[in-house]
């Protein structure tokens, strides 16, 4: 898994053209089969993401793409199995407003499986609050306070419940100053 690139592509319309041959097997392990290759090809970009502070980072990222900034910046994805750091790269790969969105694996490390609130959207039974967590390093938030997951459980007492509750995910604070601040540096020359 470590030298899998994992690369989608958006054309001007931010409509996702292509992905990957790492893309398929990397989402039914980490995200689930609604983002499988076949569900999101051709599809908006912006269908897929929906928290409003997203989406106005991803424009602005994709704007400043586009006028010929470069960016790259750290994020968390982590599976049930393990933590991963990851680095996503955003480069226009032509003049006419393409972007391709490529992330490497920087860090890998193993734990002992965890129930992992993934997918956004309700559960089958008693979903209950929905939990937000932060799209960007993974943090849960309990009451007002972002927490690594591990931390976080024994706060939440997710593994009592009968299924994980229903996740949405945003941005924490702390990742929206950091992306804020990126940028800013992704200015074209
Ligand atoms: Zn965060």
């Amino acid at each position: 898994m470590m030298n899998d690139t994992i690369v989608y592509r958006v054309d001007a319309d931010d409509r996702i053209v292509s992905v990957s041959s790492a893309w398929d097997p990397f989402a039914i392990a980490n995200n689930g089969r609604e983002v499988t290759a076949a569900s999101i090809l051709g599809k908006n970009l912006f269908e897929f993401i929906g928290d409003r502070t997203t989406r106005h980072l991803y424009r602005q990222m994709l704007a400043r793409i586009r006028s010929g900034g470069n960016l790259a910046y750290r994020y968390r994805c982590d599976s049930p199995e393990c933590r991963r750091l990851m680095e996503m790269q955003v480069v226009a790969t032509d003049t006419a407003g393409g972007v391709e969105f490529r992330s490497v694996t920087l860090e890998e490390h193993p734990r002992t499986p965890i129930e992992v609130p993934q997918a956004d959207g309700a559960s089958d039974d008693d979903p209950g609050e929905p939990q937000r967590a932060c799209g960007w390093c993974n943090r849960l938030d309990v009451e007002g306070t972002w927490m690594e997951i591990e931390d976080a459980l024994p706060r939440l007492r997710l593994l009592e419940r009968a299924s994980p509750p229903a996740v949405t995910h945003g941005i924490c604070e702390d990742c929206l100053a950091r992306m804020t601040e990126e940028l800013e540096f992704a200015t074209g020359a």
